[in-house]
């Protein structure tokens, strides 16, 4: 399933190619993925030109200015739509490139969009064996009822080892299912947040209130840190991921203890090993040795 780390990179990959260009087309195989698609306002935003590729969580949003709109349209949009909303879901992938005269479908594309940039002409493609991605618009003065209820982002200075101390006290929860909690801080999904535990030296399991001052400014640090080096992994592997047919998975980074259950500790050696076990239907690893 693309992850923060994935989806951040898709953006950096996104947002040279299509800022300043001009949404010219769109095409819907389907009306649906997760959700409806609202069709007739994704088209409306034909003529929009994108002004940015932001990611708030896991959504992508192509920022739109409607600009004069279509040529037979003058009337003044308000509301108009402000951003397309782009979801992967558990198996979505975009393919980015010039446009061609209409290349084949593929298997499970669903949509796409043809864009003319300074560069050039470009069509960015939309495949979901699965379909739990999303494709949806944000209106403009109007909140979307998925980003409303987000915590902030891992990389926002807002969120600090003060705050998760603060917002844990007295909380009986396991500390790894908080920072799972997308209420709490967005994007620590749950091999980072086992990664995050085992760097902090916290055990995942630890009831969220008995977590001390110190150790959430380790555990914030701790989940930057791995986020930061996936999103660096993902430059090399980033082929992988947008253009080629194999299966995008995670990015190559070394782990410490997700998927390592028996192996020894990287920080306590040969005297502990790497425990599994299941919190709230996940798999989740930890050092017993070394995560208090
Ligand atoms: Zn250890």
């Amino acid at each position: 399933m693309p992850e923060l780390p994935e989806v951040e990179t898709v953006r950096r990959w996104l947002a040279p190619a299509l800022t300043g260009g001009r949404l010219v087309d769109v095409t819907l195989r389907r009306e649906d993925l997760r959700y409806p698609i609202p069709v007739r306002a994704v088209s409306g935003a034909v003529g929009g030109q994108i002004t940015a590729v932001r990611r708030r969580a896991k959504y992508l949003l192509l920022d739109v200015d409607p600009g004069a709109g279509p040529t037979q349209d003058t009337e003044p949009r308000s509301p108009h739509v402000a951003s397309l909303l782009i979801h992967l879901g558990m198996s979505g992938r975009c393919w980015l490139g010039a446009a061609e005269d209409a290349p084949p479908w593929r298997d499970h594309e669903h949509w796409r969009m043809a864009f003319d940039t300074p560069a050039g002409p470009q069509l960015l493609r939309y495949q979901d064996a699965r379909r739990f991605g999303a494709l949806d618009v944000v209106w403009s003065a109007t909140p979307h009822r998925l980003l409303t209820t987000l915590g902030p982002e891992p990389f926002d200075p807002a969120w600090t080892g003060a705050r998760l101390y603060a917002e844990t006290r007295g909380r009986r929860a396991a500390i790894k299912a908080v920072l799972m909690d997308a209420k709490r801080v967005v994007g620590v999904g749950n091999i980072y947040a086992s990664e995050a535990c085992w760097r902090a030296r916290v055990h995942p399991l630890k009831p969220a209130g008995r977590v001390g001052r110190a150790a959430c400014d380790r555990l914030v640090r701790s989940a930057r840190d791995v986020l930061t080096e996936a999103i660096d992994a993902g430059g090399s592997t980033l082929k992988d991921f947008v253009g080629g047919d194999e299966n995008p998975g995670y990015f190559q980074q070394r782990l410490d203890v997700y998927g390592r259950d028996g192996a020894p500790c990287h920080r306590c050696g040969e005297r502990s090993q790497v425990t599994r076990t299941v919190l709230l239907a996940r798999a989740t690893f930890f050092c017993a040795a070394c995560q208090r």
